[in-house]
């Protein structure tokens, strides 16, 4: 599934003299929730330096400022960025760095803030200007506002800041003398914390995030939660800020976004406490359970439904093998569009294999539908390559509501489920058996918190934080 995509995704080293290399190796691990933008953030000599731009970590950070390695920096942040609407421009690329009263600030957040239009309309009447148009700069202006009338210090500012946001944040908060690393109440993002040897602490969206900072994971940030991290390695200070039950009525403890397991996050992952590879493999042989296939083979699409589809094969006792064969290297089309069509260039990322499933009855593992239109595509190849009947496994319930927590789903007019029933997508793909995994057998896979503690609004439209009255939804950062 291609058709939607993460916000963002953070990594923040603190004493170690490596912390901006180690930063750089681990934003690119955490390349898959971002890559339009990405960009560090050091505290060298009392001052903190940026270096950012548009593309790949390879792209932005290939060379990193000439000095920060000689310097021995200590204390490094950074931040890979998706965005849509209007979102191509330098100015959005995170972290941002702005003086307040005198002081140096830089911010990187992953979320989205379901309050934002609110907060900026206030703002906007108290005199702010925005240079951006993310949620991100929000926060920084609250912090001004409160650090330029009244005197207080970042932390005290950063604090009130929080009590005022809702929705989705994750944030790394820099000043020169370290870190503030948050988390929001109701959890929606991941973050977690990890160990250097016993000089320096990491964090990171992903745990994938660690070995390459020569980390090792200690425990998630937990919602609700700001950690200090000093520049110098000492140990982290942590302060609740809150409260969580103004932001909704329902007894729901947290809402964590249940669609990291199923899709964006990668499978060497501990997210939410569980083991994403883990997760997915259990979602696989749930959906065996409660939807076995009658088939020869079962492949998967690759790469987010491999685990599912290795389950699932497991479970059933059915082969399990690689039906599609993905080219890496897709780039734009050479052939005009009605051609295109014709040439059903929506499978040119991903071909079948006709030796792999001709004269069998094949079961395609999917993560999710969204639109449909790709999977359509992908079914059509499958019988023109020889498969002699197609059916469909769904790791997750069917997406029927958009996102307002930092998800990029399409409009919900748009998604093929909001508008038709399964028998009715079930023709409209040209299957010969559509199922997806129920909801409660989904949040069943998932083991480190209750399975009321995930957010599942996309899939029952069940909203922890009430999305703003006529809101559509929008992507991280916007
Ligand atoms: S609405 Fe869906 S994608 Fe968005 S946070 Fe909730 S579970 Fe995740």
């Amino acid at each position: 599934m291609t058709e939607v995509r993460e916000s963002c995704g953070l990594c923040a080293v603190t004493g170690d003299r490596e912390a901006a290399a180690f930063v750089a190796e681990g934003l690119h691990a955490q390349q898959h929730r971002g890559q339009e933008a990405a960009g560090i953030l050091v505290s060298s000599g009392g001052s903190l330096e940026l270096h950012k731009g548009l593309g790949l970590v390879s792209e932005v950070l290939a060379s990193l400022p000439e000095g920060w390695r000689e310097r021995g920096i200590t204390a490094a942040m950074g931040h890979v960025r998706y965005g849509t609407y209007g979102s191509g421009s330098l100015a959005n690329a995170q972290p941002l760095l702005v003086e307040i009263s005198g002081r140096q600030v830089g911010i990187a957040h992953n979320g989205t803030l379901s309050n934002a239009s609110v907060l900026k309309n206030e703002l906007t009447k108290l005199g702010a200007i925005f240079q951006t148009n993310s949620d991100t700069e929000i926060i920084l202006h609250l912090m001004a506002h409160r650090m330029e009338s009244t005197g207080y210090d970042v932390r005290h500012a950063l604090e009130l800041a929080l009590a005022r946001l809702e929705g989705a944040f994750c944030l790394l908060v820099m000043v020169p003398g370290g870190i503030y690393a948050v988390r929001d109440p109701l959890g929606f993002r991941p973050l977690s914390l990890g160990r250097i040897g016993s000089h320096g602490w990491a964090v990171a969206s992903e745990t994938i995030a660690f070995p390459l900072c020569c980390a090792e994971y200690v425990r998630e940030v937990e919602a609700g939660e700001m950690l200090w991290l000093p520049s110098d390695g000492g140990e982290p200070a942590s302060w609740r800020f809150g409260p969580q039950e103004s932001l909704f009525g329902s007894g729901r403890k947290l809402a964590q976004c249940i669609f990291e397991h199923v899709y964006f996050a990668r499978p060497g992952s501990i997210v939410f406490g569980d083991s994403v590879y883990e997760v997915r493999i259990r979602m696989g042989e749930r959906l065996a359970d409660e939807s076995p296939a009658p088939c020869d083979v079962v492949i998967p699409v690759p790469d987010s439904g491999m685990f599912a589809a290795l389950g699932y094969s497991r479970r059933m006792g059915v082969a399990f093998d690689m039906g599609f064969t993905r080219n890496h290297y897709v780039g734009r089309t050479f052939i005009d569009p009605a051609t295109a069509r014709r040439a059903a260039m929506v499978t040119r990322k991903l071909q079948p294999i006709p030796e792999a499933v001709r004269g069998k009855r094949v079961c395609v593992v999917e993560d999710s539908i969204v639109r449909g239109t790709t999977s359509r595509a992908r079914i059509k190849a499958l019988r023109e390559a020889g498969a002699s009947e197609v059916h469909m496994r769904v790791s997750c319930p069917p997406h029927r509501f958009g996102c307002f927590f930092g998800i990029d789903f399409p409009q919900p007019s748009a998604l093929i489920a909001n508008n038709m029933s399964l028998e009715e997508i079930r023709k409209t793909l040209d299957l010969d058996s559509l199922s997806y995994l129920s909801r409660e057998g989904m949040l069943s896979c998932v083991r480190a918190h209750s399975p009321c503690d995930y957010c599942t609004a996309c899939f029952n439209g069940d909203y922890p934080v009430a999305p703003p009255e006529g809101a559509m939804p929008r992507s991280c950062g916007q």
